[in-house]
């Protein structure tokens, strides 16, 4: 085959900073804000052109694991700190409703352009806290065991940057592959989905239709070629807005691996043509539907699962169901199980009601790399309990997490395995994370 040959450049080192993100969605951009709040001169490096990740380009739709059941009918937040800010904020601002229960735990639906501008605004308001958009990391120099700075390809010109403590919240675990760590991948993994959003819904109608949304799906699975044969239909809180879930997008029959670039290009064409496939199907099929429109399709696929790292400790499935406490725990998850897997299918495995398992600190430490630390979607854990990790509360309460380690392995010149848990935790509990 042939090759060719890319020179070798010395780049010039345009920031030293304490903490660097790499990753601008809820996992990334948490973790950047608490890390600027705590005074760590802070990057951010995101390869898209806004923040929110898959929350706002993936347009997912709602929030999950945020919330519990707790006694009688009540409902009480898994999440504290800059988490819970985010969700109260969105509420106040009219650009989420609920929290909705949704079995024992519950969801908060969204408007993602209004997550985008909240988390804008945040990460505006930090002096010490640089974002470069349309930044892509490209290289990971490593060291006796250090990250000693990365490549940057920004829209100029390819950068240097340097920091005392890495953060990898690029979902796909880019920045740890690039310095070495092993990752997990055992099983399949789960099925991408593209999002769209349909506008001039009789949103009361279509509420109305969500409880027989399963039984339609299920009668016109093989007729209509539906990729699933379970879906959601959120409405947004806008008039007439609703955003659909009802696509699933294979690759030579099994789940795209969207880590692959051949594989990732041909699921955001397919997932596009779904989309306009499936509004036809909903304005058919679904009451309240009949006059609305595609109004558009979310700015890229919604991938679910790719890599994982291999951290100092693999959270495991009865860790998940058997809600298990950890000494080095930094936040809390009852979200359940929940599987996209072949068929059509969605598998859902319950915590107990009221339940809920800690996120060990120790899933976010990478092992052999002495300034790294992981939040978000790429934590050390097995497909199932990856399964409840995954979603956007437990995303957040690890970017929160892994900012508070940062300043300390910064103040105390430790290493990420160092890290002393009690204080982490100390600090998280004041700032009410329940733990
Ligand atoms: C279709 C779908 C539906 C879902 N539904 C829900 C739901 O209803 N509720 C819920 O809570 N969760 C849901 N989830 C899960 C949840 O959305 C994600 O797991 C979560 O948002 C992941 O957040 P993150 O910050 O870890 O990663 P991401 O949101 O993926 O953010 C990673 C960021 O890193 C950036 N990046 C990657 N590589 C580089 C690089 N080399 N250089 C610079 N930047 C880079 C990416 O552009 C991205 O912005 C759903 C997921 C999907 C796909």
């Amino acid at each position: 085959m042939a090759s060719i040959r890319i020179p070798a450049e010395t780049l010039r080192v345009q920031e030293e900073l304490d903490l660097l993100v790499i990753g601008g969605g809820s996992a990334g951009v948490t973790a950047a804000v608490t890390g600027a709040r705590l005074g760590l001169r802070t990057g951010l490096v995101e390869e898209m052109p806004g923040l929110g990740g898959m929350s706002t380009g993936g347009a997912v739709g709602t929030y999950c694991g945020f919330y519990k059941k707790g006694p009688g009918a009540t409902l009480v937040p898994t999440v504290g700190g800059l988490p819970l800010e985010i969700a109260d904020s969105l509420l106040a601002r009219g650009h989420a409703i609920g929290p909705i229960p949704l079995h024992d735990t519950a969801v908060l639906p969204y408007v993602p352009m209004g997550v985008q501008h909240l988390l804008e605004e945040l990460v505006r308001r930090e002096p010490r806290l640089r974002v470069r958009l349309h930044s892509r990391l490209t290289h990971v120099l490593v060291d006796e065991g250090l990250v000693r700075g990365v490549a940057v390809d920004t829209r100029g010109e390819r950068i240097g940057l340097r920091a005392r403590v890495y953060v990898d919240a690029s979902g796909d675990a880019v920045l740890s592959r690039l310095a070495g760590v092993e990752t997990l991948r055992e099983g399949t993994l789960q099925y991408p989905s593209m999002m769209f959003t349909m506008q001039n819904v009789d949103v009361a109608r279509a509420i109305g239709a969500i409880r027989s949304l399963p039984g339609l799906l299920e009668s016109h699975f093989v007729s209509d070629q539906l990729p699933r044969r379970s879906g959601n239909l959120i409405p947004t809180g806008r008039p007439g807005e609703v955003l659909v879930a009802l696509s699933r997008v294979e690759f030579e029959g099994r789940p795209v691996d969207a880590a692959v670039e051949q594989e990732l290009s041909f699921a955001e064409l397919e997932g596009r043509a779904q989309a306009v496939r499936l509004a036809e199907f909903v304005r058919r099929e679904i009451p309240g539907f009949a006059d609305a429109f595609l109004s558009h399709t979310a700015s890229r696929l919604g991938v679910r699962e790719t890599r994982k790292i291999a951290g100092e400790y693999v959270l495991r499935e009865d860790d998940v169901l058997g809600a298990r406490d950890f000494a080095d725990g930094i936040g809390r998850c009852a979200w359940p199980i929940e599987r996209h897997v072949a068929g059509g299918h969605t598998s859902w495995s319950f915590l107990e009601p009221g339940a809920s398992y800690a996120i060990p600190f120790r899933c976010l430490v990478p092992r052999g790399v002495d300034n790294l630390l992981v939040a978000g979607r790429c934590l050390s854990a097995d497909s199932a309990a990856f399964a409840s990790a995954r979603v956007i509360g437990p995303c957040m309460l690890a970017g929160q997490a892994v900012a508070v380690a940062a300043q300390q392995i910064c103040t105390d010149d430790v290493a990420t395995s160092r890290v002393d848990v009690e204080r982490l935790r100390a600090t998280l509990s004041g700032w009410g994370v329940p733990l």
